[in-house]
């Protein structure tokens, strides 16, 4: 995650703290100063950063059980969260993953209690208070909140992946609005900026989560437009025109040096040039492409496209050239199965 700086790493997994949160508590420690609460004050905030780091180490713990590893633990003004490198597999892992950081936070809560019982150490009662919220809270079926998780992971064993995730999502929407409601009527700011993640994060982990069923099961070359030419790299503007003449929906030619991929080069900027035979396609190729053979998943080229912003691919088979990925036709095939769905 960007703007986070690394504060350690606990059982190997990097934890960060957010900009945003470390503004915040440089305001509220200048608040606090002023009115001479500091040092509990302090004390305070960084108990509460125990707390839900223990929370998200819950969640990463059983994820890495499940072989799931977290790529790091980022604290954030509205608490913290696990990023982990994939979803877990089957419903089961999610279900056990997602309700670990509340079992944590609840049972820290349940030993802070009965401590605060043998020495009354106010410390001790924030801290119940504190992870009593933490873990209650997050139990709220709010997706993605852990309850909504929870939720999903439930419904996703009778309905499948994508529906479950779509119930979920619609529910986590549905409190977030609530909380923003109350949040306005109460003057709750945090409560409201809260609600705003949850119905933002609901939104982006469903659209994933519809992607992921499109793309997920399909192969590069199910995406591929077969490219019965190739352009060579001394190629003029005119032949590659004549080339998407002999095929009407082509997007995109691949440009070849002898057998080395050069690039793309996309109908849409072909077309447009005037005089073609005077000009070099050289001039018009995409170089940021990338070369993938074609029975490999689709998926694992979207994820190098994305890292290389790359608009297009060339697919090989053999090391032959064989036909073309365009982003946007990917996009587009992910926007009409979208449609056709329900
Ligand atoms: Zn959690």
């Amino acid at each position: 995650m960007g703007w986070s700086m690394n504060i350690g790493r606990l059982f190997g997994i990097p934890v960060k703290v957010h900009f945003t949160l470390l503004i915040l508590l440089g305001f509220l420690l200048l608040a606090s100063s002023s009115t001479g609460g500091g040092l509990y004050g302090v004390l305070i905030a960084v108990l509460l950063f125990a707390s839900v780091v223990a929370h998200e180490l819950g969640h990463a713990l059983v994820a890495r059980r499940y072989g799931v590893a977290t790529k790091e633990i980022v604290l954030l003004p509205i608490g913290g969260a696990a990023l982990l490198s994939q979803s877990p597999k089957e419903p089961r892992h999610e279900l056990l993953i997602a309700i670990a950081g509340p079992v944590v936070s609840l049972a820290l809560s349940g030993v802070a209690w009965v401590l605060w019982q043998a020495i009354a150490f106010t410390v001790l009662a924030d801290l119940f208070v504190v992870n009593l919220m933490l873990g209650l809270f997050n139990l709220l079926p709010a997706f993605p909140m852990d309850g909504g998780r929870i939720l999903r992971a439930g419904l996703a064993r009778w309905m499948g992946n994508l529906r479950a995730t779509r119930v979920a999502a619609k529910l986590g929407r549905l409190v977030a609005v609530a909380f923003v409601v109350i949040a306005a009527v109460y003057g709750q700011l945090f409560l409201g900026l809260i609600g705003a993640f949850i119905f933002f994060a609901a939104t982006a982990e469903e659209r994933a989560a519809i992607i992921q069923n499109i793309v997920g099961p399909r192969r590069i070359r199910d995406m591929m437009q077969a490219t019965p030419d190739v352009l060579g790299a001394g190629a003029t503007v005119a032949e590659a025109i004549a080339g998407f003449s002999l095929s009407p929906g082509l997007t995109a030619l691949p440009v070849a040096f002898g057998t080395r991929v050069m690039g793309v080069v996309y109908r849409s900027d072909a077309v447009g040039i005037p005089s073609p035979d005077e000009h070099l396609i050289h001039e018009l190729v995409d170089r940021n492409v990338i070369t993938h053979r074609g029975d490999a998943p689709l998926m694992e080229l979207l994820t190098q496209m994305g890292q290389s912003r790359s608009r297009a691919a060339v697919v090989t088979t053999d090391d032959e050239v064989v036909g073309v990925v365009t982003l946007e036709r990917v996009l587009e095939e992910i926007r009409s199965a979208r449609s056709a769905e329900f």
